[in-house]
């Protein structure tokens, strides 16, 4: 990428885990960087204090930051009992920030979903993005979730703002503040001797590290195909051509 067409970048719940590990990668390799959020826990990029359901305060940071791409990490932490929360923030929160993009003409969104989203409580296993949404959905997180991801996908658009959205499953590593403090928990309640399941249960985790560098992998390919969903059969095509 030339240096006339790099992109400058809000990173959207900028002081939170992933989103903090996503400005440090951008900045590792030379980038503009700006957060926006709620809290401000760093002080080494320009920072945008507001709430992500006020179309407004997104677009007057989009605006003084000259923002070309936006990286959305933004959610309420997973498992609190409060489904209007979750869609304040999650649902019309992130249509908020898509509004506010295609009004400043950002050029790309890449929004930071969930494996959750298409998680009923059953096991799955061996799926991929061609698996539907539950019908019923586990909680009030993985259906917000899931909405939002479809607001994003569908905001799509080749000639205008360019949108991809990402699946984590559990994400580990130095700054985490959910994943440690629950284990820690169960250690101090005493519950370390309790077993649910046969001890064969198996859940996806990846390295917060990781998470963030697929988020700068897709922000950068975003501008060289077509966004959105991706074309299986073509990426298969493409695999067995270079075998
Ligand atoms: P986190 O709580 O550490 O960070 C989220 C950030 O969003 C916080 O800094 C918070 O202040 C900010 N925020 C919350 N509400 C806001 C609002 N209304 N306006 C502006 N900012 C707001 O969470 P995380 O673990 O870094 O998760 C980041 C993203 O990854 C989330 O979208 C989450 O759904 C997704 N995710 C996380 C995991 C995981 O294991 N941590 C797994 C799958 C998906």
């Amino acid at each position: 990428m030339s240096a006339k067409t790099r992109d400058s970048y809000l990173v959207i719940g900028g002081s939170g885990f992933l989103g903090r590990h996503i400005v440090e990668a951008l900045l590792a390799r030379g980038d503009v960087v700006s957060v926006f959020d709620i809290v401000q826990r760093y002080h080494d990029v320009p920072f945008y204090g507001g709430d992500i359901s006020e179309e407004e305060q997104v677009a007057s940071a989009i605006e003084k930051s000259g923002t070309t791409c936006i990286i959305h990490t933004a959610s309420p932490a997973a498992g609190i009992q409060d489904p209007a929360l979750y869609w304040k923030v999650n649902v019309d929160g992130t249509k908020a920030v898509i509004a506010a993009a295609q009004k400043k003409g950002v050029r790309k969104l890449v929004y930071t979903s969930s494996a959750g989203v298409v998680f009923n409580g059953a096991d799955i296993i061996d799926v991929d993005e061609r698996t539907p949404f539950p019908e019923k959905a586990m909680d009030a997180y993985n259906e917000s979730k899931a909405k939002a991801e479809e607001a994003v996908l569908e905001a799509n658009d080749e000639d205008g703002l360019l949108t991809v959205a990402l699946r984590p499953a559990g994400i580990f590593g130095p700054g985490d503040r959910q994943v440690m403090a629950g284990l820690c928990q169960v250690y101090e309640r005493n519950q370390t001797h309790f077993q649910i399941g046969d001890n064969t249960n198996l859940f996806d985790w990846t390295y917060v590290g990781n998470v963030a560098h697929a988020h700068l992998l897709a922000a950068d390919k975003l501008s060289e195909t077509i966004a959105g969903t991706l074309d299986l059969e073509k990426v298969k095509e493409d695999i067995a051509t270079r075998a």
